[in-house]
């Protein structure tokens, strides 16, 4: 039998007549782009992520661009982030105007290790970027601690991490803004690209509006120059539809990690996923490390099983950072961590069956 890492096909199957009736409305409605599809969707994100404004956008990339503008980077500033994630993280840093510094990740849960933040600062540094990857909130008492000592300025990158939760608060809601992607295979899915920031802050959602629509709330008062970056009307009302089932899905992919953990955790080799203390993981991705990787990848594949590598290259030795010159020592969990890291099949829908036959084909290699 045949896992995929995904199926997105049958999560559409299991509620074809919402997002059927959701698509027919904003046809029916002619609201493709704006109107209240979109103003619903902003209002019913922002309550489920637990802030006071959603300004939604085209995609998870643009939201980091649309924050760090409205936090007025410049050109000399240093914002802090990651090495492990995906390249939006760093690559909007630098489109934003400033420059990208990188930190290592802690050993053990792929998150960012506050002590290398601490050791990164210099006084051109203005803000820091920690990513809840593979939907784990990174460690956000010491990396606010380490924001309010330094009046930094902290945007969490959400992508992965849809009501993940630290010491019981929802992330997102501890820095300036935090920003969101809906690609298909998140854990809340458009059916295209979409993308929001969140933020308490009502002038800095304002100005993130703004400088998603050409610069300006009304039509042809442009007050500054913005870039075009919607959520159509068509993704809107498929979120709306999805929403509501978002927390059973997260409580599903849970479910489903902790029959992962039980079934691999004694095998030899493998590395099951850390999660540190009271931070509620939501399972974007369930990655173990192996120490053979790539002959474990090659094996599940040979027998049906589809598994991802997030990421292959850690963003300090992409070719796009080659211009900063970083070596594998400055990162030594990062680096370690390209070459041992292995998702397996992580969906809301995944069967016992299907799990039984991953743990047993990892046993058998
Ligand atoms: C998916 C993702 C993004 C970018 O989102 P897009 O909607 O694909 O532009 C940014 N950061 C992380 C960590 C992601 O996983």
């Amino acid at each position: 039998m045949p896992v995929p890492f995904a199926d997105l096909q049958l999560q559409y199957q299991n509620i074809k007549g919402e997002i059927d009736a959701a698509i027919a409305g904003v046809i029916r409605d002619n609201a493709f782009i704006r109107g209240h599809y979109v103003d619903n969707f902003e209002r019913e994100f922002a309550a489920a992520s637990g802030t006071a404004h959603c300004v939604s956008c085209a995609n998870g990339t643009d939201a980091l661009y649309l924050a760090m503008r409205a936090l007025k980077v410049k050109p000399g500033d240093e914002v802090i982030t990651t090495a492990h994630s995906w390249i939006s993280t760093a690559a909007m840093i630098t489109h934003a105007g400033a420059n990208v510094v990188f930190c290592d990740t802690d050993g053990a849960t792929f998150t960012i290790d506050p002590a290398a933040i601490e050791a990164a600062i210099t006084p051109r540094t203005v803000g820091i970027i920690p990513v809840h990857l593979y939907g784990q909130p990174a460690d956000m008492d010491a990396i606010m601690a380490i924001a309010n000592k330094h009046k930094l300025w902290v945007i969490e990158d959400c992508a992965q991490a849809h009501l993940a939760r630290y010491k019981g608060r929802m992330v997102g809601t501890f820095g300036e803004a935090a920003t969101y992607s809906f690609y298909p295979g998140k854990n809340l899915g458009a059916m295209g690209d979409a993308g929001a920031v969140v933020t308490n802050d009502a002038a800095l959602a304002e100005h993130m509006t703004m400088l998603a629509r050409h610069g300006g709330l009304v039509k042809h008062q442009h007050r500054i120059e913005g870039i075009n970056s919607r959520l159509d009307g068509m993704q809107a009302a498929i979120l709306s539809a999805k929403l509501p089932h978002l927390a059973g899905w997260t409580k599903a992919r849970q479910q489903a990690a902790e029959v992962y953990d039980a079934g691999l955790n004694q095998i030899e080799d493998v590395v099951v996923p850390a999660v540190g203390p009271q931070r509620s993981h939501v399972y974007h991705l369930y990655t173990i490390r192996h120490p053979r990787r790539d002959a474990l990848a090659a094996y599940l594949s040979a027998n049906g099983v589809q598994t991802a590598i997030n990421y292959p290259t850690a963003l300090p030795f992409l070719a796009a950072y080659a211009r900063l010159g970083h070596h594998p020592e400055q990162f030594p969990n990062a680096h370690r961590d390209q070459r041992q890291i292995l998702s397996l099949p992580m969906f809301a829908e995944i069967t016992r069956e299907q799990q039984d036959e991953v743990i047993e084909l990892v046993r058998t290699f």
